[in-house]
């Protein structure tokens, strides 16, 4: 008996140590960005997990593609969002979709998610009974992309849950906050932005996010990009120290100042989206 219990006493601190272990490491990676969405890197970029119980990604399959790579702090705010939904929108279930690649840089056929700081999400849906349900997203409809609604926010048995989508974006700027970042920007097709800014946290949104008001090339119906707003290294960093030094050897420390160019990273977000989003 007392050496069962010993044993059992052995068992439960090794578990302990593991679970530690697991712990520190997933907390240890710490990414750095370079440059801008629509011209960056990523360094030590980590992965979006697959589902948690109130999401899920849009394609396992993309998933383990590398196509849903981001930065760590954006990883951070996005799963601190998710978990407060489960609390403030109890029920509802979200679907995100494409990132970016681990190390950054063009991702196709985005012309943004170029430095872990783009996520696209697809929108929350109520089927037919008015039940939250994921948007079906397949190879058949191109992952969900190419799925068009209509400007009622109508496809097929869908309609899109715009309070939903609301408090996502709500938790998406507390959580961000909380961590001393931001989001940058939220395209979303011009039309819903009315129906948006009416729900619960439409006034909140309209004063703590910023929206690209005029239509991007590609149509933002089925899904929303937001980009978040993470201090990054200039990319001239990047490429100064990928031709002078391998990347075993390159500092993750950022050389620059401190001081975010938000108003500069800003502009390059807009103009780029015209051509992309
Ligand atoms: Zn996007």
């Amino acid at each position: 008996m007392r050496y069962l219990d010993v044993n059992l006493r052995v068992a439960s601190a090794v578990a302990a140590a593991i679970v530690v272990l697991i712990s520190t490491s997933a907390h240890a990676v710490e990414s750095t960005c370079f440059g801008a969405p629509s011209n960056g890197r990523l360094q030590n970029g980590v992965k979006l997990p697959l589902n948690g119980p109130n999401f899920s990604s849009y394609s396992p399959l993309a998933s383990e593609l590398g196509r849903t790579y981001v930065h760590s702090k954006v990883l951070e705010v996005i799963v601190a969002a998710y978990t407060a939904l489960e609390q403030s929108a109890p029920g509802r279930v979200f679907v995100y979709g494409e990132t970016g690649w681990a190390s950054g840089g063009r991702i196709r056929p985005h012309r943004q998610h170029q430095n872990g700081l783009s996520v696209d999400f697809f929108v929350p849906v109520r089927d037919r009974t008015g039940r939250s349900v994921p948007l079906p997203t397949s190879a058949a409809n191109r992952f969900g992309y190419d799925i068009e609604f209509d400007k009622d926010g109508r496809f097929e048995d869908y309609t899109i849950d715009f309070e939903s989508l609301a408090e996502h974006l709500y938790q998406l700027q507390l959580a961000a906050k909380a961590r001393g970042v931001g989001i940058a920007l939220v395209i979303l097709d011009p039309p819903y932005l009315p129906k948006l800014f009416a729900t619960a946290r439409g006034s909140f949104l309209v004063q703590n996010v910023k929206f690209l008001k005029r239509a991007a090339w590609v149509r933002h119906d089925e899904h929303y990009h937001v980009n978040f707003a993470v201090n990054c290294v200039p990319i001239e960093d990047y490429h100064a120290r990928t031709s002078t030094t391998t990347p075993a050897t390159v500092s993750a420390t950022p050389r620059s100042t401190r001081t975010p160019n938000f108003s500069s990273r800003r502009k390059s977000a807009e103009s780029a989206s015209v051509n992309s989003g």
